[in-house]
Protein backbone atom coordinates (compact mmCIF):
# COMPACT_ATOMS: atom_id res chain seq x y z
CA UNK A 1 0.00 0.00 0.00
CA UNK A 2 1.57 3.30 -1.08
CA UNK A 3 -0.92 6.38 0.14
CA UNK A 4 -0.33 9.40 0.89
CA UNK A 5 -0.78 10.28 5.15
CA UNK A 6 -3.76 12.47 3.41
CA UNK A 7 -4.95 9.67 1.66
CA UNK A 8 -5.14 8.03 4.96
CA UNK A 9 -6.81 10.59 7.51
CA UNK A 10 -9.40 11.46 4.11
CA UNK A 11 -9.55 7.43 4.73
CA UNK A 12 -10.11 7.85 8.47
CA UNK A 13 -12.63 10.20 8.55
CA UNK A 14 -14.28 8.57 5.80
CA UNK A 15 -14.73 5.15 7.34
CA UNK A 16 -13.35 3.48 4.72
CA UNK A 17 -10.54 2.54 6.74
CA UNK A 18 -9.14 2.10 10.79
CA UNK A 19 -5.88 2.72 11.75
CA UNK A 20 -6.33 -1.23 12.45
CA UNK A 21 -6.48 -1.90 9.31
CA UNK A 22 -4.62 0.23 7.51
CA UNK A 23 -1.36 -1.02 10.05
CA UNK A 24 -2.55 -4.46 9.28
CA UNK A 25 -2.10 -3.95 5.64
CA UNK A 26 1.43 -2.58 5.88
CA UNK A 27 2.45 -5.72 7.47
CA UNK A 28 0.83 -7.89 4.93
CA UNK A 29 2.93 -5.73 2.45
CA UNK A 30 6.26 -6.19 5.09
CA UNK A 31 5.45 -10.06 4.90
CA UNK A 32 5.08 -10.22 1.35
CA UNK A 33 7.90 -8.29 0.50
CA UNK A 34 9.99 -10.29 2.90
CA UNK A 35 12.90 -10.97 0.05
CA UNK A 36 13.84 -7.36 0.32
CA UNK A 37 14.85 -7.84 4.08
CA UNK A 38 13.67 -4.07 4.53
CA UNK A 39 13.22 -5.13 8.49
CA UNK A 40 15.30 -6.18 10.80
CA UNK A 41 12.52 -6.93 13.52
CA UNK A 42 8.74 -6.76 12.65
CA UNK A 43 6.17 -5.73 15.79
CA UNK A 44 3.47 -6.80 14.34
CA UNK A 45 1.65 -7.45 17.78
CA UNK A 46 2.31 -4.42 18.95
CA UNK A 47 1.54 -2.52 16.45
CA UNK A 48 -2.10 -3.86 15.82
CA UNK A 49 -2.55 -3.52 19.51
CA UNK A 50 -1.33 0.38 19.16
CA UNK A 51 -3.36 0.97 16.52
CA UNK A 52 -6.47 -0.56 18.01
CA UNK A 53 -5.54 1.80 20.58
CA UNK A 54 -5.57 4.78 18.50
CA UNK A 55 -8.74 3.48 17.10
CA UNK A 56 -10.61 4.46 19.96
CA UNK A 57 -8.36 7.65 20.48
CA UNK A 58 -9.96 8.46 17.21
CA UNK A 59 -13.58 7.76 18.04
CA UNK A 60 -13.17 9.95 20.89
CA UNK A 61 -11.84 12.77 19.40
CA UNK A 62 -8.72 12.81 21.24
CA UNK A 63 -6.43 11.26 18.84
CA UNK A 64 -2.97 13.08 18.24
CA UNK A 65 -1.78 14.74 14.77
CA UNK A 66 -0.21 10.97 13.50
CA UNK A 67 -2.95 8.98 14.15
CA UNK A 68 -3.15 6.68 11.01
CA UNK A 69 0.42 7.01 10.06
CA UNK A 70 2.58 4.25 10.25
CA UNK A 71 6.58 4.59 10.55
CA UNK A 72 9.60 2.15 10.31
CA UNK A 73 12.90 3.23 11.93
CA UNK A 74 16.37 2.69 11.29
CA UNK A 75 18.07 0.05 14.02
CA UNK A 76 20.20 2.85 14.66
CA UNK A 77 18.01 4.06 16.58
CA UNK A 78 16.99 3.59 20.61
CA UNK A 79 13.20 2.09 20.68
CA UNK A 80 12.73 1.04 24.55
CA UNK A 81 12.62 -2.86 25.14
CA UNK A 82 13.47 -4.03 21.30
CA UNK A 83 17.15 -4.71 19.88
CA UNK A 84 18.87 -2.22 18.60
CA UNK A 85 21.82 -3.68 16.23
CA UNK A 86 23.35 -0.97 14.47
CA UNK A 87 23.30 -3.64 11.57
CA UNK A 88 26.27 -5.02 13.64
CA UNK A 89 27.05 -8.48 15.31
CA UNK A 90 28.51 -6.17 17.72
CA UNK A 91 25.22 -5.37 18.96
CA UNK A 92 23.42 -7.96 17.51
CA UNK A 93 21.23 -8.95 21.00
CA UNK A 94 21.43 -5.80 22.35
CA UNK A 95 18.09 -4.04 23.75
CA UNK A 96 17.73 -0.35 24.12
CA UNK A 97 17.05 0.16 27.79
CA UNK A 98 15.44 3.68 26.91
CA UNK A 99 13.12 5.54 23.97
CA UNK A 100 14.96 8.04 21.43
CA UNK A 101 13.60 11.39 21.96
CA UNK A 102 12.35 11.18 18.01
CA UNK A 103 10.42 7.87 19.47
CA UNK A 104 8.44 9.52 22.08
CA UNK A 105 7.33 12.40 19.84
CA UNK A 106 6.04 10.12 17.61
CA UNK A 107 4.72 8.01 20.03
CA UNK A 108 3.07 11.18 21.94
CA UNK A 109 2.01 12.36 18.31
CA UNK A 110 0.21 8.78 17.54
CA UNK A 111 2.33 7.00 15.02
CA UNK A 112 1.95 3.11 14.97
CA UNK A 113 5.61 2.42 15.33
CA UNK A 114 5.84 -1.53 13.29
CA UNK A 115 9.89 -2.12 13.16
CA UNK A 116 13.23 -1.23 12.67
CA UNK A 117 15.10 -1.34 8.89
CA UNK A 118 18.12 -2.47 7.95
CA UNK A 119 21.34 -0.17 7.61
CA UNK A 120 24.81 -0.71 6.47
CA UNK A 121 26.68 -1.62 10.31
CA UNK A 122 26.71 1.68 12.29
CA UNK A 123 25.33 4.04 8.78
CA UNK A 124 29.23 3.14 7.51
CA UNK A 125 28.46 2.74 3.73
CA UNK A 126 25.92 3.45 0.54
CA UNK A 127 24.53 0.22 -0.29
CA UNK A 128 23.54 -1.69 2.50
CA UNK A 129 25.87 -4.50 1.66
CA UNK A 130 27.73 -3.33 5.19
CA UNK A 131 24.68 -4.73 7.32
CA UNK A 132 25.98 -7.79 8.97
CA UNK A 133 22.70 -9.28 8.47
CA UNK A 134 22.40 -9.66 4.79
CA UNK A 135 21.74 -6.25 1.67
CA UNK A 136 18.48 -5.11 1.11
CA UNK A 137 17.17 -5.33 -2.20
CA UNK A 138 16.11 -2.62 -4.52
CA UNK A 139 12.98 -3.50 -4.72
CA UNK A 140 12.72 -2.23 -8.90
CA UNK A 141 15.62 -4.53 -9.25
CA UNK A 142 16.42 -7.04 -6.87
CA UNK A 143 20.29 -7.25 -8.49
CA UNK A 144 20.68 -3.93 -7.23
CA UNK A 145 21.29 -1.88 -4.20
CA UNK A 146 18.73 0.70 -2.60
CA UNK A 147 21.42 2.98 -1.34
CA UNK A 148 22.42 3.43 2.42
CA UNK A 149 23.06 3.31 5.01
CA UNK A 150 19.45 3.92 5.60
CA UNK A 151 18.51 1.79 2.78
CA UNK A 152 16.03 -0.29 4.91
CA UNK A 153 14.00 2.45 5.38
CA UNK A 154 14.03 3.62 2.04
CA UNK A 155 12.64 0.48 0.83
CA UNK A 156 10.28 -0.07 3.51
CA UNK A 157 8.27 3.20 2.56
CA UNK A 158 9.09 2.59 -1.39
CA UNK A 159 7.28 -0.65 -0.97
CA UNK A 160 4.82 0.17 0.83
CA UNK A 161 5.55 -1.24 4.23
CA UNK A 162 4.97 1.86 5.79
CA UNK A 163 3.93 5.59 5.56
CA UNK A 164 6.65 7.24 6.16
CA UNK A 165 10.47 5.61 8.20
CA UNK A 166 13.44 7.68 9.98
CA UNK A 167 16.62 7.16 8.76
CA UNK A 168 19.69 9.01 10.00
CA UNK A 169 22.49 11.38 7.45
CA UNK A 170 25.93 11.69 8.57
CA UNK A 171 27.57 12.23 4.99
CA UNK A 172 24.02 10.90 3.03
CA UNK A 173 22.21 8.56 3.95
CA UNK A 174 19.02 9.63 4.00
CA UNK A 175 19.14 11.27 0.37
CA UNK A 176 21.13 8.75 -1.81
CA UNK A 177 18.91 5.78 -0.42
CA UNK A 178 15.68 8.23 -1.12
CA UNK A 179 17.56 9.15 -4.44
CA UNK A 180 17.85 5.26 -5.22
CA UNK A 181 14.55 3.98 -4.39
CA UNK A 182 12.60 7.29 -5.51
CA UNK A 183 11.19 8.63 -2.62
CA UNK A 184 11.37 11.80 -0.68
CA UNK A 185 14.20 12.23 1.79
CA UNK A 186 15.34 15.00 4.46
CA UNK A 187 18.20 16.14 5.88
CA UNK A 188 17.44 18.49 8.71
CA UNK A 189 19.72 21.18 9.83
CA UNK A 190 22.49 19.75 12.27
CA UNK A 191 20.63 20.26 15.62
CA UNK A 192 17.47 20.99 14.39
CA UNK A 193 16.54 16.75 15.80
CA UNK A 194 17.41 15.67 19.00
CA UNK A 195 20.15 12.87 18.34
CA UNK A 196 19.00 11.34 22.67
CA UNK A 197 19.13 7.55 21.86
CA UNK A 198 20.62 7.25 18.22
CA UNK A 199 23.61 5.35 17.88
CA UNK A 200 26.43 7.40 17.28
CA UNK A 201 28.94 7.39 14.48
CA UNK A 202 30.01 11.04 13.66
CA UNK A 203 28.69 12.78 16.27
CA UNK A 204 28.79 16.50 14.99
CA UNK A 205 27.26 15.06 11.54
CA UNK A 206 24.62 12.99 12.55
CA UNK A 207 20.71 13.74 12.05
CA UNK A 208 18.09 11.91 12.24
CA UNK A 209 15.38 12.54 9.26
CA UNK A 210 12.28 10.90 7.34
CA UNK A 211 11.70 9.38 4.40
CA UNK A 212 7.98 9.64 2.34
CA UNK A 213 6.20 9.40 -0.77
CA UNK A 214 6.34 12.99 -0.33
CA UNK A 215 7.21 16.51 1.18
CA UNK A 216 4.19 17.46 2.94
CA UNK A 217 4.51 13.72 4.57
CA UNK A 218 8.02 14.53 5.35
CA UNK A 219 7.06 18.26 6.61
CA UNK A 220 4.60 16.57 8.79
CA UNK A 221 6.66 14.01 10.40
CA UNK A 222 9.99 16.70 10.80
CA UNK A 223 7.61 18.99 12.77
CA UNK A 224 7.04 16.34 15.70
CA UNK A 225 10.32 15.01 15.94
CA UNK A 226 12.10 18.63 15.30
CA UNK A 227 12.90 21.01 18.40
CA UNK A 228 15.19 21.59 21.24
CA UNK A 229 15.48 18.69 23.55
CA UNK A 230 17.00 19.18 26.86
CA UNK A 231 18.66 15.77 26.42
CA UNK A 232 21.17 16.79 23.66
CA UNK A 233 23.11 19.94 23.86
CA UNK A 234 23.41 19.91 20.43
CA UNK A 235 19.79 20.47 19.93
CA UNK A 236 18.82 23.89 18.80
CA UNK A 237 16.79 26.42 20.70
CA UNK A 238 15.31 27.43 17.53
CA UNK A 239 11.83 27.61 17.20
CA UNK A 240 9.28 24.90 15.08
CA UNK A 241 7.78 26.35 12.35
CA UNK A 242 4.43 24.88 10.80
CA UNK A 243 6.21 23.20 8.04
CA UNK A 244 3.06 22.15 6.13
CA UNK A 245 1.88 25.75 5.81
CA UNK A 246 5.55 26.74 4.33
CA UNK A 247 4.03 24.60 1.13
CA UNK A 248 2.31 27.26 -1.12
CA UNK A 249 2.55 24.48 -4.16
CA UNK A 250 4.68 27.81 -5.99
CA UNK A 251 8.01 29.03 -6.31
CA UNK A 252 7.70 32.68 -7.49
CA UNK A 253 9.90 34.87 -5.83
CA UNK A 254 12.53 32.19 -5.06
CA UNK A 255 15.69 32.04 -6.55
CA UNK A 256 17.75 29.16 -6.61
CA UNK A 257 21.31 28.71 -7.14
CA UNK A 258 23.21 26.24 -9.34
CA UNK A 259 26.61 25.34 -8.17
CA UNK A 260 28.49 24.83 -10.86
CA UNK A 261 30.84 22.30 -9.51
CA UNK A 262 28.21 19.52 -9.11
CA UNK A 263 27.65 19.00 -12.64
CA UNK A 264 31.18 18.11 -13.93
CA UNK A 265 31.95 14.84 -15.06
CA UNK A 266 31.05 12.27 -12.99
CA UNK A 267 27.60 12.92 -13.37
CA UNK A 268 25.66 10.42 -15.66
CA UNK A 269 24.06 12.52 -18.61
CA UNK A 270 20.94 11.17 -17.63
CA UNK A 271 21.16 12.54 -14.49
CA UNK A 272 21.87 15.59 -15.67
CA UNK A 273 19.30 15.95 -18.54
CA UNK A 274 16.42 14.61 -15.22
CA UNK A 275 17.71 17.69 -13.09
CA UNK A 276 18.22 20.04 -15.97
CA UNK A 277 14.00 19.26 -16.45
CA UNK A 278 13.61 20.20 -12.59
CA UNK A 279 15.54 23.25 -13.08
CA UNK A 280 13.48 24.33 -16.13
CA UNK A 281 9.97 23.51 -14.35
CA UNK A 282 11.23 25.99 -11.65
CA UNK A 283 12.10 28.49 -13.90
CA UNK A 284 8.21 27.89 -15.57
CA UNK A 285 6.87 28.17 -12.07
CA UNK A 286 8.47 31.57 -11.72
CA UNK A 287 11.79 30.81 -9.42
CA UNK A 288 14.70 33.26 -10.66
CA UNK A 289 17.54 30.75 -11.13
CA UNK A 290 21.19 31.32 -10.99
CA UNK A 291 24.92 30.22 -11.22
CA UNK A 292 26.88 30.43 -7.88
CA UNK A 293 29.83 28.69 -6.91
CA UNK A 294 31.41 26.57 -3.80
CA UNK A 295 35.11 26.80 -4.72
CA UNK A 296 35.89 23.86 -2.16
CA UNK A 297 33.43 20.90 -3.26
CA UNK A 298 36.87 19.23 -4.81
CA UNK A 299 37.61 18.57 -1.04
CA UNK A 300 34.45 17.57 0.51
CA UNK A 301 35.26 13.64 -0.05
CA UNK A 302 38.71 13.76 1.62
CA UNK A 303 37.75 16.25 4.53
CA UNK A 304 34.13 14.03 5.33
CA UNK A 305 35.94 10.58 5.52
CA UNK A 306 38.80 12.17 7.78
CA UNK A 307 36.66 13.44 10.48
CA UNK A 308 33.82 11.41 9.88
CA UNK A 309 36.19 8.33 10.81
CA UNK A 310 38.07 10.49 13.38
CA UNK A 311 34.82 10.62 15.59
CA UNK A 312 33.63 7.07 14.98
CA UNK A 313 36.94 5.79 16.20
CA UNK A 314 36.04 7.61 19.23
CA UNK A 315 32.28 6.82 19.29
CA UNK A 316 33.18 3.24 18.74
CA UNK A 317 35.58 2.64 21.89
CA UNK A 318 32.95 1.98 23.65
CA UNK A 319 32.41 -1.82 22.17
CA UNK A 320 35.20 -3.36 24.14
CA UNK A 321 33.02 -6.57 25.20
CA UNK A 322 32.89 -5.28 28.81
CA UNK A 323 30.02 -2.68 28.98
CA UNK A 324 27.56 -4.33 26.17
CA UNK A 325 27.40 -6.12 23.45
CA UNK A 326 29.24 -8.88 21.71
CA UNK A 327 31.68 -10.47 23.58
CA UNK A 328 34.47 -13.16 23.03
CA UNK A 329 34.52 -16.90 24.20
CA UNK A 330 37.25 -18.52 26.02
CA UNK A 331 39.49 -15.71 26.32
CA UNK A 332 42.71 -15.46 28.66
CA UNK A 333 43.23 -12.43 30.19
CA UNK A 334 41.68 -8.54 29.42
CA UNK A 335 43.79 -8.02 26.58
CA UNK A 336 42.32 -10.92 24.43
CA UNK A 337 38.71 -10.34 25.41
CA UNK A 338 39.03 -6.21 24.00
CA UNK A 339 40.73 -7.47 20.77
CA UNK A 340 38.68 -10.39 20.16
CA UNK A 341 35.16 -9.31 20.54
CA UNK A 342 36.21 -6.20 18.80
CA UNK A 343 37.82 -8.54 15.91
CA UNK A 344 34.89 -10.77 16.04
CA UNK A 345 31.81 -8.26 16.45
CA UNK A 346 33.12 -5.34 14.20
CA UNK A 347 32.93 -6.01 10.01
CA UNK A 348 35.76 -5.00 7.43
CA UNK A 349 34.46 -1.30 6.84
CA UNK A 350 33.79 -0.49 10.47
CA UNK A 351 37.37 -1.81 11.31
CA UNK A 352 38.64 0.06 8.43
CA UNK A 353 37.31 3.19 9.63
CA UNK A 354 38.38 3.10 13.17
CA UNK A 355 42.20 2.38 12.02
CA UNK A 356 41.88 5.13 9.59
CA UNK A 357 40.10 7.48 12.29
CA UNK A 358 42.79 6.47 14.76
CA UNK A 359 45.49 7.15 12.25
CA UNK A 360 44.07 11.01 11.61
CA UNK A 361 43.94 11.36 15.29
CA UNK A 362 47.49 9.98 16.45
CA UNK A 363 49.85 12.43 17.49
CA UNK A 364 52.17 12.51 14.94
CA UNK A 365 49.46 13.16 12.22
CA UNK A 366 46.52 15.03 13.86
CA UNK A 367 48.01 18.49 12.88
CA UNK A 368 48.30 17.33 8.92
CA UNK A 369 44.93 15.53 9.01
CA UNK A 370 42.42 16.10 11.50
CA UNK A 371 42.89 19.74 11.93
CA UNK A 372 43.46 20.34 8.34
CA UNK A 373 40.62 18.46 7.77
CA UNK A 374 38.26 20.88 10.12
CA UNK A 375 39.93 24.24 8.48
CA UNK A 376 38.71 22.82 5.29
CA UNK A 377 35.21 22.02 6.66
CA UNK A 378 35.49 25.73 8.01
CA UNK A 379 35.94 26.82 4.51
CA UNK A 380 33.03 24.11 2.77
CA UNK A 381 30.46 25.87 4.98
CA UNK A 382 31.89 29.43 4.66
CA UNK A 383 31.15 28.28 0.43
CA UNK A 384 27.54 28.15 1.33
CA UNK A 385 27.12 31.14 3.38
CA UNK A 386 28.71 32.53 0.52
CA UNK A 387 26.33 31.10 -1.92
CA UNK A 388 23.40 31.99 0.57
CA UNK A 389 23.51 35.20 0.52
CA UNK A 390 22.28 35.78 -3.05
CA UNK A 391 20.27 32.82 -3.54
CA UNK A 392 17.23 30.94 -1.22
CA UNK A 393 18.90 27.07 -1.48
CA UNK A 394 20.55 25.14 -4.25
CA UNK A 395 19.36 22.61 -6.32
CA UNK A 396 22.07 19.89 -7.52
CA UNK A 397 21.78 16.08 -8.28
CA UNK A 398 21.59 13.76 -5.17
CA UNK A 399 23.81 10.65 -6.81
CA UNK A 400 26.29 10.73 -9.32
CA UNK A 401 24.64 7.27 -10.58
CA UNK A 402 21.27 5.73 -9.92
CA UNK A 403 20.99 2.37 -8.23
CA UNK A 404 24.19 0.11 -8.61
CA UNK A 405 24.16 -3.73 -9.03
CA UNK A 406 25.54 -5.25 -5.80
CA UNK A 407 29.17 -6.07 -5.66
CA UNK A 408 30.25 -3.48 -8.21
CA UNK A 409 31.63 -1.13 -5.45
CA UNK A 410 32.27 -3.37 -1.99
CA UNK A 411 35.63 -4.40 -3.21
CA UNK A 412 36.53 -0.73 -3.99
CA UNK A 413 36.10 1.39 -1.06
CA UNK A 414 37.21 4.34 -2.69
CA UNK A 415 34.47 4.19 -5.38
CA UNK A 416 31.70 3.50 -2.30
CA UNK A 417 32.64 6.74 -0.82
CA UNK A 418 32.98 8.57 -4.20
CA UNK A 419 28.69 7.67 -4.55
CA UNK A 420 28.86 10.49 -2.00
CA UNK A 421 30.15 13.54 -4.21
CA UNK A 422 27.07 15.51 -3.58
CA UNK A 423 25.60 14.64 -0.12
CA UNK A 424 28.56 15.47 2.21
CA UNK A 425 28.65 18.52 1.91
CA UNK A 426 25.66 19.45 3.88
CA UNK A 427 26.48 17.68 6.71
CA UNK A 428 30.13 19.44 6.67
CA UNK A 429 28.65 22.29 6.86
CA UNK A 430 25.07 21.59 9.50
CA UNK A 431 23.08 22.64 6.41
CA UNK A 432 19.69 20.89 5.49
CA UNK A 433 19.19 18.97 2.20
CA UNK A 434 16.37 16.93 1.05
CA UNK A 435 16.31 14.53 -2.25
CA UNK A 436 13.11 14.05 -4.47
CA UNK A 437 11.93 11.75 -7.22
CA UNK A 438 13.08 13.50 -10.62
CA UNK A 439 12.36 11.25 -13.56
CA UNK A 440 13.99 7.82 -14.53
CA UNK A 441 17.16 7.15 -16.15
CA UNK A 442 17.15 4.67 -19.64
CA UNK A 443 16.26 1.37 -17.04
CA UNK A 444 13.69 3.16 -15.52
CA UNK A 445 15.68 3.71 -12.47
CA UNK A 446 15.07 6.62 -10.12
CA UNK A 447 16.77 9.76 -10.71
CA UNK A 448 17.36 11.90 -7.09
CA UNK A 449 16.80 15.60 -7.75
CA UNK A 450 18.53 17.86 -4.20
CA UNK A 451 17.83 20.35 -2.41
CA UNK A 452 20.09 22.15 -0.19
CA UNK A 453 19.30 25.16 1.87
CA UNK A 454 19.61 27.29 4.76
CA UNK A 455 20.04 26.67 8.51
CA UNK A 456 16.94 25.88 10.00
CA UNK A 457 15.51 26.97 6.58
CA UNK A 458 13.80 23.38 5.96
CA UNK A 459 10.51 25.14 5.27
CA UNK A 460 12.20 26.59 2.00
CA UNK A 461 13.13 23.46 0.67
CA UNK A 462 10.33 21.83 1.20
CA UNK A 463 8.66 24.08 -0.65
CA UNK A 464 10.48 23.45 -3.40
CA UNK A 465 10.48 19.54 -3.48
CA UNK A 466 6.43 19.76 -2.99
CA UNK A 467 6.09 22.63 -5.93
CA UNK A 468 8.51 20.34 -7.85
CA UNK A 469 6.32 17.29 -7.26
CA UNK A 470 3.14 18.87 -8.62
CA UNK A 471 5.16 19.32 -11.88
CA UNK A 472 4.97 15.74 -13.09
CA UNK A 473 8.92 15.02 -14.14
N1 LIG B 1 27.90 6.77 2.81
C1 LIG B 1 28.45 7.64 3.80
C2 LIG B 1 29.42 6.88 4.68
O1 LIG B 1 29.61 5.75 4.41
C3 LIG B 1 27.37 8.28 4.59
C4 LIG B 1 26.88 7.47 5.70
C5 LIG B 1 25.80 8.12 6.49
O2 LIG B 1 25.30 9.18 6.11
N2 LIG B 1 25.49 7.52 7.61
O3 LIG B 1 29.95 7.38 5.60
Amino acid sequence: MTKTFGRIKADLRSGAASCESITMEYLGSAESGRRYNAFLSLFAEKAVARAREIDRKLKAGTAGPLAGMVVAVKDVISLKGERVTCGSKILEDFVAPYDATVIERLIAADAVIIGKTNMDEFAMGSSTENSAFGRTKLPQDEDRVPGGSSGGSAVAVKAGMCTTALGTDTGGSIRQPASFTGVVGLKPTYGRVSRYGLVAFASSFDQIGPFALTARDAATVLRVIAGRDERDATSADVPVPDYEKALTGDVRGVTIGIPKEYYGEALDPAIRAGVEKGIEALKAGGAKVREVSLPHTDYTIAAYYILATAEASSNLARYDGARYGYRAKDVRDLTEMYTRSRSEGFGAEVKRRIMLGTYVLSAGYYDAYYRKGQKVRRLIQNDFLEAFKSVDCLVTPTSPSTAFKAGEKIDDPLQMYLSDIYTTSANLAGIPGISIPCGADKQGLPIGLQILGKHFDEATILRVADFLETCNM
